[in-house]
């Protein structure tokens, strides 16, 4: 039973700050499966021999001192791994620790953000996409990959939700965010030096197709024109808010090539995990 292990395992958490678990699940996902094959090769990237374990900002994240690493739920394919989910971030949460979870699909932030929600009644979401994914019901599955923020909205899970890399989006998805009041940054209308300022916690909902694909090949929609790697750090540098949780989903190692998106995934938590640190202070 992964939660009682869990419960076990963070009698020995000590002062950690960051947890990592592993959301192995692509069943709400709408176009390819392969998304659940992603947690074990973002560790494997994050501690490869190629790089080391520090961020930019000269923090050496990916330490037993630092993370505390909570495991892989496990793998199975019905929304009865939603309540498990939640669970284990809520079980996280309590031990003070801030999650950074691995997906899997982003059908895994709804629940996710359920759990968060408990906790923070006043939280900013960040998140990078390149779709807005705010359908009320994509192809009848109200819990697709298409529809977390629709979720997450609707119940009032989060006061603010800011989606930057935006460029795909139906007239549907516009009525949508207009009915929630989502701000978007589209990628029209991107520029450098973009930067936010939050009123209380942050989240961040890392979804790898907000950057180009020529940055981050491993993913089941290509959408061209969208983020560099660069240019998402340097929002990621920005946030002066605390930074109290995240997610990086939509990894799909069977469309990867040489492992770049590995890479880029594993990155992508260094510099969440050290901005997390620094703004947590
Ligand atoms: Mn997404
Ligand atoms: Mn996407």
């Amino acid at each position: 039973m992964f939660i009682e292990k869990l419960k076990d395992k963070l009698k020995n958490v000590g002062d950690r700050r960051i947890a990592l678990i592993g959301l192995p699940y692509d069943h709400n996902s709408s176009f390819l499966k392969g998304c659940s094959e992603a947690p074990p090769i973002i560790r494997e990237a994050l501690y490869c021999d190629s790089t080391n374990t520090w961020s930019e900002n000269g923090i050496e994240v990916a330490t037993d001192s630092v993370l505390f690493d909570a495991g892989d739920l496990p793998h199975f394919d019905t929304n009865d791994s939603f309540d498990m989910i939640d669970q284990a971030i809520e079980l996280l949460l309590q031990h003070n620790l801030h999650p950074i979870s691995l997906g899997g699909d982003h059908s895994i932030t709804f629940p996710v953000i359920r759990a968060f929600s408990k906790r923070f009644q006043n939280l900013n979401i960040l998140h990078f996409d390149a779709h807005p994914d705010n359908h009320h019901d994509f192809q009848s599955n109200p819990y697709s990959h298409a529809s977390p923020f629709a979720r997450i909205m609707e119940n009032g899970l989060a006061k603010r939700l800011i989606q930057v890399g935006v460029r795909t989006i139906s007239g549907h998805q516009r009525e949508q965010a207009k009915r929630f009041g989502v701000e978007w940054v589209e990628m029209k209308d991107w520029r450098a030096g973009i930067k936010f300022d939050f009123d209380g916690p942050v989240y961040v909902s890392f979804d790898l197709d907000g950057l180009d694909p020529a940055f981050a090949p491993g993913v089941s929609h290509y959408e061209p024109g969208g983020l560099s790697t660069r240019e998402a750090i340097a929002v990621i540098q920005s946030v002066k808010s605390p930074i109290v949780g995240a997610d990086i989903v939509e990894f799909n190692p069977r469309r990867d090539i040489n492992g770049m998106t590995a890479m880029v995934s594993s990155k992508m938590l260094k510099e969440i995990a050290a901005q997390m640190l620094v703004t947590l202070r």
